[in-house]
């Protein structure tokens, strides 16, 4: 196995929205960076592609302007049952892009700051000697720190013997992409028997219809299709949406084994960034904050680490670990707590006259899901 002689400081393991706005910002500082991802740019994803505004100021530092990619902003949000009981709110405000142009256009920007991306899949991460050494299917590399971005699942994770990974992950994802009428400043969430839909649009004026359920649901029936037509369709909002449009895919991507069980954001001294730190539901449409804001969190105290400002490795994972919890482990109880509730249909049908009632109710728990807008010092 060749060995690539040139050591860098950082190594960042996936190039997802984690991976790549932690690329940009150690480059911005002029830290050696490679990225490993496996899949070639652009790409597509499985994700409802609505994040909220609280990232703006972040990505305005990391120089990535959302709206010049066509991004859609949304201003409104509405909610519904399974038997089809709709509200309304004002959401705390957010966008909708493909992560087909986001993750694009924040790869771009990392190599135009220097930072090496590669097409490769890592295979193993050892820590030895106080350094890492990282290889991939063709190669070894060698850092003094590595920057886990891969994801919710990988077989990184297997190899790590993370415990996560031993329990059951039940969830499986639908995404496509449509043509048709919806309104563009609009982010609705409509609930089915065993599931959830979101549906948004992004840039170009696709719309994302992005629907998360459990297996044990889906497998009674033969395909997407029969599913959608049985399940899905009991909701009248998604019968009417999913009629009225033109799917963009020839096939719907799709993805299985979601996994929301709490994981380590430090595992063998990797820094864990994004949903390989953990994994919000995406009923809260803030998986996405999260991944950005957990790499600027990274990014900074690494700086300051590389730069001397913290003294020891221990000192730096500590922080790490510190800020991460501040930052998310709330956010992480009250998403699991809301989708707990919304998975028990019965309840969440007599919720809706209470949620009626107090309008404030559904803002103040989606406001507790998110974040506050991201300081750049
Ligand atoms: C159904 C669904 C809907 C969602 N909807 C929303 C939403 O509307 N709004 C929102 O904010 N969030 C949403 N999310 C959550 C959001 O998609 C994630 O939180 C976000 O993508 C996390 O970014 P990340 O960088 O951590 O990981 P990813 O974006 O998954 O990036 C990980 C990267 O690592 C690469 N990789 C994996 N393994 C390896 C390896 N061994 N070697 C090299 N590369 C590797 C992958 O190819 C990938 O590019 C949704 C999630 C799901 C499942």
């Amino acid at each position: 196995m060749k060995t690539n002689s040139a050591p860098f400081n950082v190594i960042i393991i996936g190039g997802g929205l984690a991976g790549l706005s932690s690329a940009i910002h150690l480059s911005k500082e002029d830290i050696r960076v490679l990225v490993i991802e496996k899949n070639a740019y652009p790409k597509h994803k499985v994700c409802g592609e609505y994040i909220s505004n609280e990232v703006l100021p972040y990505l305005h530092y990391l120089e990535i302007d959302v709206f010049k990619l066509g991004a859609q902003k949304i201003n409104k949000f509405e909610l519904s049952t399974p038997k089809s009981k709709l509200i309304k709110a004002l959401p705390l405000g957010g966008f909708g892009i493909s992560r087909f142009a986001l993750d694009n256009a924040l790869a771009k920007k990392a190599m135009q700051n220097g930072a090496i991306i590669i097409q490769d899949s890592v295979i193993d991460i050892q820590f030895l000697n106080d350094a890492f050494s990282i290889q991939t299917k063709n190669k070894t590399f060698h850092s003094k720190i590595v920057i886990g971005a891969y994801g919710k699942r990988s077989s990184l994770d297997i190899k790590m013997d993370r415990s996560f990974i031993k329990q059951k992950s039940p969830f499986l994802a639908v995404k496509m992409h449509a043509k048709g009428n919806f309104p563009k400043d609009l982010v609705a969430l409509h609930n089915f028997k065993g599931g959830y839909c979101g549906v948004s649009k992004v840039e170009n004026d696709i719309i994302n219809l992005c629907y998360i359920t459990n297996f044990e649901a889906f497998k009674k029936f033969k395909d997407i299709d029969e599913f959608q037509e049985e399940v899905l369709f009991k909701n009248n909002y998604l019968k009417s949406i999913f009629k009225n449009s033109q799917p963009v895919f020839e096939t719907p991507l799709t993805i299985s084994q979601i996994s929301f069980s709490n994981k380590s954001p430090i595992e063998n001294h990797i820094i864990m960034c994004g949903d390989t730190a953990g994994m919000i539901h995406p009923l809260c449409g803030n998986g996405m904050s999260m991944a950005i804001r957990s790499a600027q969190m990274a990014s900074q105290l690494i700086i300051n680490y590389l730069q001397g400002k913290i003294k020891s490795r221990l000192a730096l994972e500590k922080a790490y670990q510190k800020s991460w919890n501040q930052e998310f482990r709330n956010r992480l109880r009250v998403g699991h707590f809301a989708a707990n509730i919304f998975s028990k249909n019965q309840l969440s049908e007599m919720l809706i006259p209470i949620i009626k009632q107090i309008p404030n109710l559904l803002p103040k728990i989606v406001k507790l899901t998110h974040g506050k807008p991201m300081v750049v010092k």
